[in-house]
């Protein structure tokens, strides 16, 4: 690893020209994107704009018609043909949704480490040690026994973002993780993922909470109709906003 701090500056997103369609519809346009290891991205939109779309190419769950598409040096390439490429992104890029998508059967520490015995061979006394360990990091240790369907919003979503870390991805994905919960659990899965990004994780995160991205955010985008019609600083984005699709979405939801 003598390149090391070479290999740091490198992006570990990289996305040149990518065009995607649904039928006749061009969701994303010509996206050019770069994100370098430890930066928080946010990106914001109007509902329907393609932000979701934008994010599932990331790690392969959406195919795509042209350009290319680059993480931490595995080329995923257009119609979903990733091959090896594609299992290795999808190892090392963890997500979470807005709906948590855990497993209703399993346990809380069954559903964090279902995937580090199943896909990193871990033995179960080793999976369960790192449950507990992240499982005390978003603070839901004395849950780590019940069901999902025992637990809140917020306790679940956390949930999934333990199982997310239990692969220990390089890269995190979020999309409208808070959209779904009611708004007293909004704050303490905007904390864990707080705590996230100043620790240094690489995080792209797709959210309407417009305070908590201008506080974690390296870079805000704006997406418009398939595009990256601007982007910047959060004060940037918020305060100056440059274009009028920008400065239209932000006095509709600020
Ligand atoms: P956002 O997350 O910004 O709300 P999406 O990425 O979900 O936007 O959707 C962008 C556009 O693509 C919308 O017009 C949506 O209706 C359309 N779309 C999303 N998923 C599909 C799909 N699987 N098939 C067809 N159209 C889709
Ligand atoms: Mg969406």
């Amino acid at each position: 690893m003598s390149d090391n701090a070479q290999a740091s500056a490198a992006p570990i997103v990289q996305l040149e020209k990518v065009n995607k369609y649904f039928g006749k519809l061009h969701v994303m346009q010509d996206i050019d994107l770069e994100i370098t290891p430890g930066e928080v991205v946010v990106i914001i939109g109007a509902s329907g704009s393609g932000k979701s779309t934008f994010i599932r190419c990331v790690n392969g769950l959406e195919e795509f018609q042209s350009g290319r598409i680059i993480v931490d040096g595995n080329e995923l390439t257009p119609y979903g043909k990733g091959g090896k490429s594609l299992q290795t992104i999808r190892t090392e890029v963890g997500m979470v949704f807005q709906q948590f998508n855990l497993f209703p059967h399993l346990s809380v520490r069954a559903n964090v480490t279902l995937a580090p015995t199943r896909v990193r061979g871990l033995d179960d006394a080793q999976a369960s040690k790192i449950a507990d360990r992240l499982l005390e990091r978003v603070g839901i240790s004395d849950q780590a026994d019940k069901y999902p369907g025992q637990l809140s919003g917020g306790q679940q979503q956390r949930v999934a973002l333990a199982r997310a870390l239990a692969m220990e991805p390089r890269l995190m994905l979020f999309d409208e993780p808070t959209s779904a919960l009611d708004p007293e659990m909004i704050g303490e899965v905007l904390d864990a993922m707080r705590e996230l990004a100043s620790e240094g994780m690489t995080m792209m995160i797709v959210t309407h909470e417009m305070g908590f991205a201008r506080e974690v955010a390296d870079r805000v985008i704006f997406v418009h109709a398939g595009r990256i019609v601007e982007q910047g600083s959060p004060s940037q984005v918020f305060d100056h906003p440059q274009h009028e699709r920008t400065q239209a979405f932000l006095s509709r939801v600020l």
